[in-house]
């Protein structure tokens, strides 16, 4: 989509599991008083509903159908940004290490990326957005103003994502949750249908050693030198 139109820029990042996206992507929006879109919490909510459902990963034609009936909104609460599903508020219930492991493999599926694709085009047509996901720079918005590429070793990763299901109260190891990672590493860049990664005019940020501050500076300063350059802006 060309800048045309469009009231603001639609910032993508990009990167592997628990490279503080969603930490980051929250922060930075609210920086920029920018809309944040949460992709990987629309693919978590298709593979929740799944499981309800009992429908298994490889059912293209129950998940085509289940995406159909499926309404995802975010909703602000608190400050907080909330996922619904059909107006239930969803948003704990697709972060357990279950439903993690099976997103990675709904997420596969191309009928459910090609549905939430045209959802999130949707969702930031108008630009003054952040989208945050694993193929927003590639494919959902090829050619979007600002692409960042966040990534940390996973070892980092693993210990981060660790320590927030620990502070949740959820019984997890060390050794298993940085293995998790890894595995949902492999799977999200081996699959056929817009695997993880780089673009290449994204701007590379390696968080490993990095303060959230340190991050959210570099970044915020790239999209205001883009935005002096947007028409209008
Ligand atoms: O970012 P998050 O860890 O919540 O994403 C959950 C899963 O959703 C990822 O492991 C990946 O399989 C999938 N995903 C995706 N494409 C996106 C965002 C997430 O395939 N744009």
């Amino acid at each position: 989509m060309s800048a045309a139109g469009r009231r603001g820029l639609i910032v993508a990042i990009d990167g592997p599991s628990g490279a503080g996206k969603s930490t980051i992507t929250k922060l930075l929006a609210d920086r920029l008083g920018y809309i944040h879109i949460d992709t990987g919490a629309m693919f978590r909510t298709v593979a929740l509903a799944a499981s309800r459902a009992g429908i298994a990963p490889d059912n293209d034609a129950s998940l085509a159908g289940l995406c159909a009936d499926l309404e995802i909104a975010f909703v602000r609460n608190n400050g907080c940004c909330r996922v619904t599903a059909n107006g239930e508020d969803v948003t704990d219930a697709i972060r357990t290490p279950a439903i993690s492991a099976l997103t990675s493999a709904i997420s596969a599926r191309k009928v459910v990326r090609d549905v939430l694709l045209r959802l999130q085009r949707h969702m930031a047509r108008e630009g003054g957005v952040i989208l945050e996901g694993r193929d927003i720079g590639t494919v959902v918005f090829p050619d979007a103003d600002v692409k960042f590429f966040l990534s940390a070793s996973v070892e980092e990763r693993g210990r981060r994502r660790y320590l927030e299901l620990k502070a949740k109260g959820q019984e997890v190891s060390l050794d298993e949750t940085i293995a998790a990672v890894a595995r949902r590493d492999e799977q999200d860049s081996g699959r056929e249908h817009a695997p993880l990664r780089r673009a290449d005019d994204a701007v590379d940020i390696d968080s490993t050693g990095l303060s959230i501050e340190e991050v959210l500076d570099r970044m915020e300063s790239i999209v205001r030198e883009r935005e002096r350059a947007f028409p209008g802006g």
